[in-house]
């Protein structure tokens, strides 16, 4: 006790008032607000020491709180939240007096005056709006500028996992900004400034953005696959987010019927649900082999009985693959290996063969087939012994636990 009142009288050298004093002790004593303490402490130094408007440290700010307390109230109405959370902006140079202070007084149990600040702003908008402070998943932060008297609303996203099949050759994955006006429209668009008229993410973003009155739509695939190539089987999954919700409780089976219905089958989308920042990461570190269906064409004659070899060479080997030539203008010349697990030769039609094969994360399929100038080996058109190309590439089953 002698110690505590040694940095109180210490500290009272200046005007201070109950908050700034009793949060010097902060950590001592629980069960009490930092201005009890302050009070009782007072009390307990015999000093005639009144408790100070003029405080040196925060000037009076926490006759504020009651004004910051309404400011967020106001900036909270057009979220929909059931929880929030509060954080400050403080005075460069409150912090520093403070800061000074713990020095001048060896106080080594303080809190911080933000975290007293935030904490009660937060009980008087719990009052107000009757809805709970939430630390860890607050649906919104808001940020009060004692400063300026300003409050920023941070809005957490909304998430949404599910899956989806594509049935067109023609749709890319996500939104592609024209290469030649990065978006701004321009001749070789038609002034749409895409690449592509739509996109799977166009036809779930959009819907779930409107329902949840969000400002933004980011759309996260676990992998995507070529523009030109099916996504059939159980579906690729995917988060779509919203940023800037005003609205959290949407009707998510309706949102999804809505999708079905509105994408005309060239999109299915199936076990729409919330979800999470998490999630996200989850699924874009993900590494799930890939089942395939491939149709090539031989360029020429050749012996059927070549086929059989196939499997024989390409499963369970590794497959040597330098970066495609396709895609090397945009990514680093790197070498990767990669396994391909299951391989059947599904049919046979005079040139046209379709193989099904299952592979890891990351393999390129059609350079598998036609070896890209020998720059993935080994390759089926070594195999067989004749140069191929690739018809039609789908991904028919993804291999992931499910969710
Ligand atoms: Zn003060
Ligand atoms: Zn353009």
């Amino acid at each position: 006790m002698s110690r505590r009142l040694e940095i109180a009288g210490s500290a009272l050298e200046r005007p201070l008032c109950n908050h700034c004093l009793g949060r010097l002790f902060a950590s001592v004593s629980t069960g009490m607000s930092n201005r009890q303490r302050g009070a009782i402490t007072r009390y307990l130094v015999s000093l005639p020491t009144q408790e100070s408007g003029d405080c040196h440290i925060c000037r009076g700010l926490f006759s504020e709180v009651p004004k910051f307390g309404r400011l967020v109230e106001k900036s909270s109405a057009p979220f929909e939240h059931s929880n929030f959370l509060v954080g400050s902006k403080v005075d460069p140079a409150v912090i520093e007096r403070e800061e000074q202070l713990w020095a001048d007084s060896s106080a080594s149990e303080s809190e911080s005056i933000k975290g007293e600040m935030n904490r009660e702003i937060g009980k008087v908008v719990e009052a107000a709006l009757g809805k709970p402070v939430e630390f860890k998943n607050p649906d919104v932060v808001f940020i009060v500028d004692t400063m300026f008297d300003r409050v920023t609303a941070d809005v957490t996203p909304l998430f949404f996992y599910g899956r989806y099949r594509k049935f067109s050759r023609e749709l890319p994955q996500t939104r592609w900004p024209c290469r030649e006006c990065r978006g701004k429209g321009c001749p070789r668009c038609n002034g749409v400034g895409r690449m592509y008229e739509s996109s799977v993410q166009d036809m779930i973003g959009p819907i779930l953005m409107r329902r949840a009155e969000g400002d933004e739509e980011y759309f996260h695939g676990m992998g995507r696959e070529d523009i030109d190539a099916l996504m059939l089987g159980n579906g690729r999954p995917f988060v779509a987010e919203v940023r800037r919700p005003q609205k959290r409780s949407i009707d998510i089976v309706a949102a999804e019927e809505e999708m079905n219905a509105s994408a005309k089958g060239l999109v299915e989308v199936e076990g729409l649900r919330p979800s999470t920042r998490g999630e996200v990461r989850a699924i874009k570190s993900a590494a799930c082999p890939k089942t395939y269906r491939v149709s090539v064409r031989f360029q020429g004659e050749f012996d059927h009985r070549k086929l059989n070899d196939i499997p024989r060479v390409l499963a369970e080997k590794p497959i040597r693959q330098l970066t495609p030539n396709r895609v090397a203008h945009r990514r680093a010349d790197l070498e990767r290996v990669r396994t391909v697990h299951r391989v059947e030769i599904e049919a046979v039609v005079g040139s046209e063969v379709v193989i099904v094969l299952e592979a890891d994360s990351g393999t390129y399929i059609k350079e598998l087939m036609h070896g890209d100038d020998g720059r993935t080996k080994p390759n089926v058109a070594d195999i067989v012994g004749v140069p191929c190309e690739v018809i039609e590439l789908d991904v028919i089953s993804i291999g992931d636990k499910g969710a």
